[in-house]
């Protein structure tokens, strides 16, 4: 039986609308005794049960795994990994040896845990302690669920939960030698999630990085923060002109070409590693189309303001120096800063650069990625194609 927590008078609203966090400050329990991990059942000032999730000292002190009165036992880690495994197979993604967000946190009922698919093999990420109890039903489950299509599962928490845990990353099942292909768009990619960043790779710009192919034939385009490459081999597959790769990681750019080498586009693509907003000041060729797509400048509510002049700067560099008919797509993957105050920010870069712009798409987060309608904080990613003239 698990322990209880119990809330302050008045503080059950927001998980009666099923939204999944509990906050330190809501909880009435002196919980000093309770472990981080601990699985908890929470009810509310008059004893009404509310659900059952993972406790952690910090300000969300629960996680909600579930509303309903139930035991986070086999039987309910079948079901959750069941339907996510359910809504990639609607969607198409485990098709062509494909790549896709598994679980999505929240957006899939289970907030702390990241799993990505790579052509069978599935990485995750456990950014509570809480999931660290769980790994062996999440593997039975995901056995169960995804049949031939799972190859191995490899653990990698190491950087994602707080140093006091012992956590050692490695296969939970099976073995997969790294890198490891797979496809997405009929492009490779070499996919190193041992040595790599996250997971390996950015699956969530799939559709931002389609829509850019389609516009590129034909074009020059410099594609910054590159990472592995995603949006130049996209534009390369479609005949763009010629493509640079910008990144400040000479690790980042050996993926890069690691994955031009094995699509095999040996010309029209140039390597840059350098500092984006350095660059950006004086480009060595006039661009039709530049992406933007740096690493989150605010990880926390503090850093907004900062975040959003970093924004703010660097557009407006990259308004400045493009081609006149020139198209801009520009993403923030920041959590606090939301889509209107992106846009804005984008406005104000626009003003400040003298270009006449038009927003021709508003992009977000790939349908991997669901948002929980009762947890709007899980739309994180956000970007503009903007048309300068
Ligand atoms: N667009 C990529 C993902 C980008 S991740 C994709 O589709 O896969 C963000 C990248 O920005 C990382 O590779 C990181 O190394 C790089 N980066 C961080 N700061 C940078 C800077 N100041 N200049 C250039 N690249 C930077």
């Amino acid at each position: 039986m698990y322990r209880e927590i119990i809330l302050k008078k008045g503080k059950d609203s927001s998980l009666l609308r099923r939204h999944p966090w509990v906050f330190s400050g809501a909880i009435a329990t002196d919980y000093s005794s309770f472990l981080d991990g601990e699985c908890v059942r929470v009810v509310s000032h008059s004893g009404k049960y509310l659900g059952t999730g993972h406790f952690q000292h910090g300000s969300i002190a629960v996680r909600i795994l579930t509303f309903e009165e139930e035991s986070l036992d086999q039987g309910f880690w079948d079901k959750r990994v069941q339907r996510m495994v359910l809504l990639r197979t609607t969607l198409g993604l485990f098709e062509h040896r494909g790549i896709c967000r598994l679980c999505h946190g929240e957006g899939d009922e289970l907030p702390g845990l990241i799993m990505d698919y790579y052509n069978g093999a599935v990485v995750m990420q456990c950014h509570s302690v809480g999931m660290l109890n769980h790994l062996a039903e999440i593997t039975h489950a995901l056995k169960t669920s995804l049949g031939e299509r799972f190859i191995a599962l490899y653990h990698k928490s190491s950087d994602t939960l707080p140093k006091r845990q012992e956590i050692q990353d490695g296969y939970l099942y099976g073995e997969c030698t790294v890198p490891h292909v797979a496809y997405e768009d009929g492009i490779q990619y070499a996919i190193d999630w041992e040595t790599g960043q996250k997971t390996g790779f950015f699956i969530d710009q799939r559709d931002n990085r389609s829509l850019l192919g389609k516009m590129s034939r034909g074009k020059t385009v410099l594609n910054a923060f590159c990472y592995s490459g995603g949006f130049s081999l996209q534009a390369l597959n479609n005949q763009a002109k010629l493509v640079y790769s910008l990144d400040s990681s000479p690790k980042a750019i050996a993926l890069t070409e690691r994955n031009l080498e094995l699509n095999e586009f040996r010309d029209r693509h140039v390597s840059v590693v350098a500092d984006a907003m350095e660059f950006l000041k004086e480009l060595p060729e006039s661009f039709d189309i530049i992406v933007l797509d740096p690493p989150a400048f605010a990880k926390h509510l503090d850093k907004k303001h900062k975040a959003v002049q970093g924004y703010k700067r660097l557009n407006a560099h990259a308004l400045r120096q493009i081609k006149p008919g020139g198209i801009l797509f520009t993403f923030s993957c920041s959590q606090v800063i939301d889509k209107d105050l992106f846009q804005h920010t984008i406005v104000a870069a626009s003003i400040e650069s003298g270009r006449k712009v038009r927003i021709l798409h508003q992009l977000h987060q790939p349908a991997d990625h669901p948002i929980g309608a009762f947890h709007p904080e899980g739309e994180y990613l956000k970007g503009l194609v903007l048309y300068v003239e």
